[in-house]
């Protein structure tokens, strides 16, 4: 199967920084452009540019790169469903739930949501804490929401560090449960240096021991100034740092 690769910045910023990062991505073979517009943050701030971000998924669209974003709730799936098809009948779009939203209910909506349009792919992370039994029960969950497997992928963003953390990661990775996931549902798994790595040196790191394992992709974040990011300013890489991970792995 081919790798599937989702790159771009943590959070859809601005016009300017959307655009920014479609004429890199468009140089690349990317499938997805990350460009999220909710996030879920520890203290009130910047929590993404939300409802007023969506054309920025049409910018997207309009250089042929499919748009991927994180949606915390099963309207905000809604509204990106409906605006981004009745612009685009032919490109392909990703949601994502993301590690912090373990409301079961929520989860299973949002599945029920993106089920209804073939187009749409649903992206899973792990909770933040470290249990396969939880992780499982995510998956179930979706599943319950009737959504096709052939529309469901699994991605690792490592476990909130608890004892053991040689490389001083701002979540372990689990590789070893990582695989069994994936046997286990029989669905694709990618990876996500950024939020397991926490800073460029890191996500380098951390990129190249996941090649050892057999996963089907990754998500990563690229920014077109990291240091200015409005998020995850530490990790964000720039174009060149994500083509020299792209040679390494
Ligand atoms: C993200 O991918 O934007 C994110 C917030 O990561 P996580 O849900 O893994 O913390
Ligand atoms: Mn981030």
């Amino acid at each position: 199967m081919k790798k599937i690769i989702i790159a771009g910045p943590c959070a859809a910023e601005s016009k300017e920084q959307v655009l920014a990062t479609l004429k890199e991505a468009t140089l690349r073979r990317i499938d997805f452009v990350r460009l999220s517009l909710w996030k879920p943050r520890t203290k009130p701030g910047f929590d993404g540019l939300g409802d007023r971000g969506i054309n920025l998924l049409l910018e997207a669209a309009r250089t042929g790169i499919n748009p991927a974003t994180e949606v915390l709730l099963p309207d905000q799936a809604k509204k990106v469903i409906y605006t981004f098809f009745s612009a685009f009948e032919n490109m392909r779009l990703l949601l994502w739930i993301g590690s912090r939203n373990q409301n079961h209910y929520i989860q299973r909506e949002i599945a029920r949501v993106v089920a209804i349009d073939k187009r749409v792919f649903l992206m899973v992370k792990n909770q933040p804490w470290e249990s396969q039994e939880h992780w499982e029960g995510i998956i179930n969950h979706v599943l319950e929401g009737g959504i096709d497997k052939n529309n469901l992928i699994l991605c690792h963003r490592g476990f909130l560090p608890n004892g053991v953390n040689p490389h001083h990661y701002r979540n372990v990775p689990n590789f070893e449960m990582s695989m069994k996931m994936k046997e286990k549902f029989g669905l694709p798994i990618i990876f996500d240096p950024s939020h397991t790595g926490g800073n460029v040196v890191n996500v380098m790191k951390v990129a190249r021991q996941a090649a050892e394992y057999d996963f089907d992709g990754m998500i990563i974040e690229v920014h077109p100034d990291p240091s200015n990011a409005l998020t995850d300013a530490k990790q964000q890489l720039t174009w060149k740092q994500f083509d020299r991970l792209q040679k390494l792995r």
